[in-house]
């Protein structure tokens, strides 16, 4: 396949914008080369530039859980673009995505939309702070809750793709309040919790990772963290900006039955428009402006055209329930698929997966936190990302990153996806 196109937009790119891109993520650098300019995309694939069709299989690193241009999400921007595009004012239409999101998701009474998952885990953050009266947070080393300070320490994702898990820029006054864990041991964060006895206001935490690769929380961990959030009265948050509405219509507390004392979403829950929202009980979320005395604000918060996307993808997620099913089997063919040929090439590896978010990690021992998630072959990941896209596949240029896996994909996609494995993996 050819990038003749993509390469000669890229370069007019990097004249206007920092790295020719608007997210780190997008920039091929951790693989070499130059990011694949899109046209357009429907379902399962991305048409380019240069004329060439992709199976997608970052789908915009997660919220087309039911493809590109999902129609009634199509239909619901145009009609209600029609209408105004911003008004700065209520309108029924948030009362009716809220309500929906409320009932599809277990243990929250009240939700605030915002515009990113990044505002809203920093906003979950503050009024975990504001409601405890506490300062300090403890985060997991690998996990990524977007952009906004307090998380930018050992922050997975395209931080430490890009080698900045600490960024520079993050005061030290701030960095001192987030406190490190690692992901899935338990006894690590009972010893932060009881070195800093009474001062933790949350602990926040993806609980299926999906920012280190696709990391699995071992049995009993996260029970554990919400055994130990009670006993302290720190708030549990779980950051569902990844997991929400796709890993199950309630997300990780309905997968795994545990309950989080605040729930960010982003993603899936906007329908491919920018949309963030966090969630729970009413005695939490009454601290927030204008009833409590916790400040949190935005222009285009709850946009129309925003919530009418985020309304037909949860309408349509509410109303199929074999989708999470059928996610579920298309993934385990797909694992299964890639198992087999990796293994005839004799390729050491490691899959990870839970429902429709997987990773192939180039190592043969298991992949359970940030540091075994670097110990990946890199090398071998290059020549996979590379070989792939000349196939056709689009995965993500990172070894840190989930594939996110869409209802629109056919067997026919998976079986051509197994098959350019097979052959790109013979070439290693
Ligand atoms: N939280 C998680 C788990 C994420 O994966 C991301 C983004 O990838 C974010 C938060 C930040 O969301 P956004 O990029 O919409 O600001």
């Amino acid at each position: 396949m050819l990038y003749k196109r993509s390469s000669q937009l890229f370069a007019e790119a990097e004249k206007v914008i920092p790295g020719g891109v608007n997210s780190p993520v997008r920039a091929f650098k951790a693989v070499g080369g130059t990011p694949i300019f899109v046209k357009s995309a429907k379902g399962a694939y991305l048409y380019d530039e240069d004329g060439n069709k992709l199976i997608d299989y970052i789908n915009s690193w997660g919220p087309m859980v039911l493809g590109h241009a999902y129609q009634p999400v199509v239909d619901a921007v145009i009609e209600k673009a029609k209408l105004g595009t911003s008004f700065g004012m209520p309108t029924e239409l948030e009362t009716e995505i809220a309500a929906l999101a409320v009932s599809m998701v277990p243990n929250i009474d009240k939700i605030r939309f915002v515009n990113s998952g990044t505002e809203a885990c920093m906003s979950a953050i503050r009024l975990a702070r504001g409601f405890t009266k506490r300062d300090k947070i403890i985060k997991f080393a690998g996990c990524y809750h977007g952009h906004s300070d307090s998380f930018l320490i050992q922050a997975g994702s395209g931080a430490v793709t890009f080698g900045s898990p600490n960024s520079p820029g993050v005061t030290q006054g701030t960095a001192k309040d987030t406190l490190l864990a690692k992901y899935n041991d338990l006894e690590n964060v009972k010893t932060l919790v009881e070195a800093n006895k009474g001062e933790i206001a949350a602990i926040i935490i993806e609980a299926v990772a999906g920012n280190m690769g696709c990391i699995v929380p071992k049995e009993g961990f996260l029970q554990g963290l919400r055994d130990l959030c009670t006993e302290n009265g720190i708030l549990l948050i779980f950051d569902e900006v990844m997991t929400g509405f796709r890993l199950a219509r309630g997300g990780v507390q309905e997968l795994y039955g545990i309950d989080a004392d605040i729930v960010t979403f982003g993603k899936v829950i906007g329908g491919g428009l920018p949309v963030g929202a966090f969630a729970a009980r009413e005695e939490i979320m009454n601290y927030l402006a204008p009833l409590g005395p916790v400040y949190q604000a935005g222009t285009l918060s709850g946009n129309p055209l925003a919530m009418a996307a985020g309304l037909a993808m949860l309408k349509a997620l509410d109303s199929d329930r074999e989708i999470f099913t059928r996610l579920e089997e298309k993934t385990a063919y797909l694992e299964a698929g890639i198992h087999r040929v990796l293994k005839a090439n004799n390729v050491v590896f490691t899959i990870n997966r839970v429902g429709s978010m997987i990773s192939v990690h180039f190592d043969a021992d298991p992949v359970t936190d940030f540091q075994t998630a670097a110990k990946g072959d890199n090398e071998t990941f290059k020549k996979f990302f590379h070989g792939l896209l000349q196939e056709g596949v689009y995965i993500a240029p990172s070894a840190y990153e989930t594939w996110f896996i869409t209802d629109a994909l056919t067997y026919e996609d998976l079986d051509f996806t197994i098959n350019a494995i097979d052959k790109v993996s013979k070439t290693f």
